[in-house]
This record gives C-alpha cells, sequence and structure tokens, in this order.
C-alpha cells in the first residue's frame, strides 16, 4: 500500500509541536478578539459549521472527519449562547444592510453541502435562525462523498493514525482537485468515493432545492470543485466560480451573491472575478468577528469562527 509522503518537512516530533504552537496562537487570538467584543460593541459574529449529525441518536459516526462534525445539541446550545450575547441572527440578504451598522449581528453559515444539514431545520424553525449554506457543486452532481471524508475513512480503516492523516491531508490539499482525485482513486481504488451513509454525502440537486426553497435557508458559491482558489491562475479561477454559480443557480432559481473561500485561500484576482460574476460578500476562515460597520474593502474576506 503506498501513501503520501507522511512528512512535508521536520520531524514527526518538530511538526507536532509547530502545529500545537500554531493553534495555541490562533486559538489566543481569537479568544482575546472574542473578549474585546463580547462587550456591548456593534459586530458581526459569522458562525461557521460543516456536518450534522443527531446526538440524541448516538455519538459521532465512524470514519469522518471529526473536526468537521457537530452535534445538534452543541449547535442548538451555540446559538442560544449567541442570542444571550446579544446577537440577532440575521438572513444573508441583511448582510448589506448588517454591514452598514452599528448593531450586535450573527450569520450562520455551512460549508460544503452535506445532506445531514438538513437536519437542523427543526432547531433553526424553533429559535428562527436563518442560515447560508455555501455549496460545492461538483460532488452534489456526481453524487460523490468530498475527498477528505474519503480520506478519513478509508485510512482510518487502515490503522493510520491521526497524526499521519493530518499529515496526508495536508500533503493532498494543496494539490489541484484533479491531482486530488487522480491521487485518492489510485490509492484507495475506484469506488472509494461512494457514500457510505447521510454523514459523508452531499445534498442531491433534488434535495438542494427543496431545501433552498425554505425561507430560513439561502444558498452561496463554494467553487465547482472544492479548489483552493489562491494556487489556480485567472482562467481556473473563473471556471471554479462560474461554473458553480451556474448550477447552484440552476438548481435553487437564484443568482448566489455570497461566496466562502475554500480552506480560507484567496487573492485580488479571486476577489475581482468573483465580483465580475454578482458576488458581492464573501468568507474567508480567519477566526475573528468583525466590529460594525465594516470598510466596503472588508467585504470580499469577513472572517468566521469555528465554534
Ligand atoms: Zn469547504
Amino acid at each position: 500500500m503506498v501513501f503520501w509522503p507522511l512528512c512535508i518537512w521536520g520531524s514527526k516530533k518538530t511538526n507536532g509541536l509547530i502545529s500545537r504552537i500554531l493553534y495555541w496562537l490562533s486559538h489566543r487570538r481569537q479568544k482575546v478578539e472574542q473578549q474585546r467584543l463580547l462587550g456591548d460593541n456593534p459586530a458581526l459574529k459569522t458562525l461557521l459549521f460543516h456536518g450534522l449529525y443527531d446526538d440524541a441518536l448516538g455519538p459521532c459516526p465512524a470514519g469522518i472527519d471529526k473536526s468537521l462534525a457537530c452535534g445538534l445539541s452543541t449547535l442548538r446550545r451555540c446559538l442560544e449562547e449567541t442570542c444571550e450575547q446579544g446577537f440577532s441572527f440575521i438572513h444573508a440578504n441583511e448582510i448589506p444592510k448588517a454591514l452598514k451598522s452599528r448593531k450586535r449581528f450573527a450569520l450562520l453559515t455551512f460549508d460544503d453541502g452535506y445532506a445531514n444539514n438538513r437536519l437542523m431545520l427543526p432547531i433553526l424553525n424553533r429559535l428562527q435562525v436563518p442560515a447560508l449554506l455555501f455549496v460545492t457543486t461538483d460532488a452534489m452532481l456526481r453524487r460523490r462523498s468530498y475527498w477528505w471524508d474519503v480520506l478519513s475513512r478509508e485510512t482510518m480503516k487502515r490503522g493510520i493514525t491521526t497524526d499521519q492523516l493530518s499529515r496526508n491531508r495536508l500533503h493532498i490539499k494543496g494539490l489541484k482537485p484533479a491531482d486530488i482525485e487522480r491521487q485518492i482513486e489510485s490509492v484507495f481504488g475506484e469506488d472509494c468515493y461512494l457514500p457510505q451513509g447521510d454523514h459523508d454525502r452531499p445534498m442531491t440537486p433534488e434535495e438542494l432545492t427543496k431545501f433552498a426553497s425554505d425561507p430560513l435557508i439561502a444558498i452561496g458559491n463554494h467553487t465547482h470543485r472544492h479548489a483552493l482558489l489562491s494556487q489556480l491562475n485567472l482562467d481556473e479561477i473563473e471556471d471554479e466560480l462560474h461554473v458553480c454559480q451556474n448550477h447552484l443557480r440552476e438548481i435553487t432559481g437564484r443568482n448566489p451573491q455570497t461566496l466562502a473561500y475554500p480552506n480560507g485561500r484567496w487573492n485580488t484576482n479571486v476577489t475581482h472575478i468573483a465580483g465580475k460574476l454578482g458576488i458581492r460578500h464573501a468568507f474567508t476562515t480567519e477566526r475573528l468577528i468583525s466590529p460594525l460597520p465594516v470598510r466596503s474593502t472588508k467585504w470580499m474576506s469577513l472572517p468566521r469562527l469555528q465554534p
């Protein structure tokens, strides 16, 4: 069995220490910023989630990346706490007004388009909280699992440690989408992309049409193949964003006006092309709360917290 280089740079020990320091620094920065803005200051608190599971029925399903899955009770608690902190949740179409205001707003976002995101609807309805879903369209149209879930599932089956898995993911994440697919299939076989259940599959286009028709739900662009946009040339960036825009418009009947950069990777070429395609606001994965109002020069790089 061939795996990707397990060590990109440094020794295993050094890598572990450096990632722990980096994690601590980013966590501390987030905490300091949060404390400042959790007073009564005007702010936009944008929350980022990925997959969901019903933790009343059991623990997080085996074989998926646990850092990307959240139990429904945790989601509900997080929404309630955010409201208790004086934030009012807004719908995606209220973003332009909110960014110019001096109030306290929150925005709930989900990345990728997991089928299990539909589980949140009863909670959203009970709390009257809207959600914005950033959908990547290629996996949805081909009814295939996302590559990172395939990697987690298949490596766990083979008894690979979490540290090794992180290094494999770090290595493969830097490749272009077609190369990622080729590498994953060459190692784990042609059928490895077949989903195992709702925990590791995207919504189907039919499910997304129905989900997006709920007044609490809005849909945004997350690129066609979940590409790291900052490493693509101009044509490739345009292709990733344009194809996704077109599919989402066909499926939902609306042209998305928001974008979440996969892995938070963007540059000015990306924002320029996105703007031409009708995107008005875009989100990174920088773990911060935005003080309000937000200058228009920052509308294409809005941060998000990952609770
Ligand atoms: Zn994503």
